[in-house]
């Protein structure tokens, strides 16, 4: 039987110095510093651990990736690229409450190891098939949430390339927890990094992104992909916001926009944009907003560097009272 977990002191109550101590710590953990407890969830070449630091008791979710699956299903480049996003975006000056954090990683002879913030196990898609669809208020603090985590991203240079509902995990307290780097890519900066960093922890992310356009094979899922993947056609971080609309469209309406038989069809219905509000849509708002991210010309959508950043989408109506600041200390509607 699984062994109860230990309760463990709230990592937010450490005080700043024992934190710091901490964290030099976690830089040479082994796998026998931690007690492996329930299984959270698998991935396709992973299986995530309910793990708890056995000196601190604080309570983390362990990726353990198996390296002979890793090398059958040639997933190396996938994984390295996975620990250099997860690290970029774990220092304490890029950290974001929205984004799951890497603590440190190693390795033994059969694995390797990624000891990861702890979510709940709900996710998105979770929350989405028990309500089915989000009322408006849920939905503009959701998609907030996403929006700050997504501009945080890019301005450090990252695109995630598989934003989905599986994807945004639900923290305990009910707020956004982006995951699953294993398709994101890290754009070189043609402009210096962008600097200073956003203070953590902070929804607010500079605007715009690094960028070096790069051609890319398809990656990511069938419903939430962009025109431009499929095409073939250089990309940035337009990708990310057309899954954006996707997911806003599914909050709302219960179903996603692009939706058939098969991958094939999905795929002609979006590179033609061929999606339709149904009738009771709820939000004159959120579909605009929608419409301002489902376009085919990724340069065109918002949240992209041509279309203001993060600013365009903190002036757009539907986003209309929100606190971007104090989200993180916000009770999430999702809760109730
Ligand atoms: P793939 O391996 O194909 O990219 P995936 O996203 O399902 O797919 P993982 O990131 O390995 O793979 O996650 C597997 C499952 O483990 C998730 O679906 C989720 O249920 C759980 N999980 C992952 N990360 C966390 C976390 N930080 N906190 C809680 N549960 C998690």
């Amino acid at each position: 039987s699984i062994p109860s977990p230990p309760e463990a002191p709230a990592d937010a109550a450490s005080p700043p110095a024992k934190k710091a101590e901490d964290e030099q710590a976690m830089g040479l953990k082994t796998k026998a510093d931690f007690l492996f407890l329930e299984e959270l969830g698998e991935g396709s070449y992973s299986t995530v651990y309910l793990g708890s630091d056995r000196n601190t008791h604080t309570r983390f979710a362990i990726k353990v990736c198996s390296k002979a699956q890793i090398m059958r299903e040639k997933k190396i480049q996938q994984i390295f690229r996975e620990k250099e996003c997860l690290q970029k975006l774990s220092r304490p000056e890029s950290y974001h409450p929205f984004i799951v954090r890497l603590y440190c990683t190693f390795q033994d002879n059969e694995s390797l190891y990624f000891v990861l913030s702890l979510a709940s196990r709900q996710d998105l898609l979770g929350v989405l098939k028990k309500k089915k669809k989000l009322t408006v208020e849920e939905a503009r603090f959701t998609t907030s949430e996403i929006v700050a985590a997504l501009t945080h991203i890019h301005a450090h240079g990252i695109i995630h390339r598989d934003v989905k509902p599986e994807n945004l995990l639900i923290s305990q307290s009910g707020h956004i927890v982006l995951s699953d780097f294993g398709c994101a890519k890290m754009l070189e900066p043609t402009t210096p990094e962008p600097a200073p960093p956003t203070p953590a922890p902070s929804s607010e992310a500079p605007d715009g992104p690094p960028r070096t356009g790069r051609r890319c094979s398809f990656v990511g899922t069938a419903h939430y992909v962009s025109p431009e993947v499929l095409n073939n056609k250089i990309i940035h971080e337009g990708v990310d916001y057309w899954a954006l609309g996707c997911i806003v469209f599914q909050l709302l309406a219960g179903d996603r926009p692009f939706n058939d038989v098969s991958e094939y069809f999905i795929f002609k219905r979006i590179t033609s944009l061929r999606y339709e509000f149904p009738a009771d849509f709820p939000d004159a708002n959120a579909k605009s907003l929608i419409e301002s991210l489902l376009l085919i010309d990724p340069d065109d959508r918002l949240g992209t560097r041509a279309k203001g950043g993060f600013s365009g989408f903190k002036e757009h109506p539907f986003f209309e009272g929100v606190d971007w600041k104090g989200l993180p200390d916000s009770v999430s509607p999702l809760m109730a």
